[in-house]
């Protein structure tokens, strides 16, 4: 009770919940013979990447993957040990570091198979890559064109002893819309990158399904998936499955204030809500420097002692009023911001279709300095 009445910003990460999404999302992955990798970047999409990723270790999962070095850098500075791929670097990026802690190196092009040769060298290590190619993302990955010449260079370099190709891989554009055509061309364009590989004697473990794949398209579930989203509960594909997904946090604060007003009162900047009776106006100090969108201004309820109330007027930067009419609202009641749903409150998908974005975007966006975590 003591820490509820402390809690100012805080996540509470459902390690649970955590656990049934990795154990049902890798034993859907080993039914075709795949193998799990759960992407924690962003510090796990914002549920702590380090605790994420001991959980999912326990759970069927046995890859790991991150955009930025220093990602990955951090899980092996916490001692984890499993398979790691890291995928995105600004240009020049050195890798001496990556290499030196064994972490498997993306390379989308000759420039950054030279930089990972030389980082080989330096180290006195075999390097760990993945060739990554394009299939119609326009994102990373060698264009068609390059791939030849990118996998010839590979496949020498491999046989020179200097590194070890261990994948071949790829990023689907729409796997969250099953209707649409383009999944199934980057498949097509996919299987060429790979025939090109085998031919050129490569045999890499090929990986191109994201979290909605994983869920819709078992064709597509090669050797390896990669699982962000559905890991941390949320569904990629609502309506076409992943029902049995249990969303991991949950965002609270704690009642710091309570005020009877009456009829006439406005509140907050703008006085943009006026009671219209005589009513208890609760202090939330949560804001918008805390995660909560300033665009839910008026469109947001919390959950208190189980029951939905309205915020009414501005989110502020560090703090939101509630209405509780005549409900009991006490100071130091806790407040839930949004969670799983399984009781009712806001979830992260409500506030992400209010304000025209993504779950993503909401739970990724809790990490931040003054929203503390903690785990259960
Ligand atoms: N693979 C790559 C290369 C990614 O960048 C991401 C995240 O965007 C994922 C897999 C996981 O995607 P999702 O969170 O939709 O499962």
């Amino acid at each position: 009770a003591d820490q509820t009445r402390a809690a100012r910003a805080e996540t509470v990460i459902d390690t649970d919940a955590l656990r049934h999404n990795y154990a049902y999302l890798s034993a859907l992955a080993a039914e075709s013979e795949a193998a799990t990798m759960a992407v924690v970047k962003a510090d796990g999409y914002g549920h702590g990447a380090v605790e994420v990723a001991r959980v999912a270790l326990t759970a069927g999962v046995t890859w790991l993957g991150t955009a930025a070095i220093e990602e990955a850098l951090e899980l092996r500075a916490a001692g984890i040990t499993a398979p790691l791929l890291c995928w995105l670097y600004p240009a020049e990026q050195d890798f001496t570091e990556a290499v030196a802690a064994d972490i498997d190196l993306s390379v989308s092009s000759m420039a950054e198979l030279a930089r990972v040769l030389a980082a080989g060298a330096a180290t006195g290590r075999t390097a760990r890559i993945h060739l990554k190619v394009d299939t119609g993302l326009s994102r990373n990955g060698a264009e068609p064109g390059r791939w030849r010449g990118l996998f010839e260079a590979a496949a020498k370099a491999q046989a020179d002893g200097a590194l070890k190709v261990i994948g071949l891989w790829s990023h689907l554009a729409s796997a969250d819309e099953p209707d649409s055509s383009a999944t199934g061309q980057q498949y097509q364009i996919f299987l060429h990158a790979y025939r090109l590989a085998v031919e050129l004697g490569l045999t890499p473990l090929c990986h191109l399904a994201n979290s909605a794949a994983t869920l819709l398209r078992d064709d597509l579930h090669f050797d390896l998936v990669r699982v962000g989203i559905a890991g941390y509960g949320l569904n990629p594909v609502p309506g076409h499955g992943g029902e049995q997904l249990r969303p991991a946090m949950t965002f609270r604060s704690s009642v710091a204030r309570v005020k009877r007003v009456p009829a006439g009162t406005g509140v907050s900047y703008g006085l943009t809500w006026t009671a219209p009776v005589e009513t208890s106006l609760a202090l939330v100090p949560v804001g918008y420097a805390d995660g909560v969108p300033r665009a839910l201004s008026g469109r947001m309820d919390v959950q208190i002692n189980g029951r939905r109330l309205p915020v009414v007027g501005r989110v502020c930067m560090d703090q939101i009023v509630v209405d509780c009419g005549e409900a009991e609202v006490a100071e130091g009641d806790e407040v839930i911001l949004f969670g799983p749903g399984e009781a009712g409150e806001p979830t992260a998908q409500e506030w992400a279709d209010k304000i025209g974005t993504i779950h993503y975007e909401i739970v990724t966006g809790m990490y931040r300095p003054r929203v503390r975590r903690s785990y259960r």
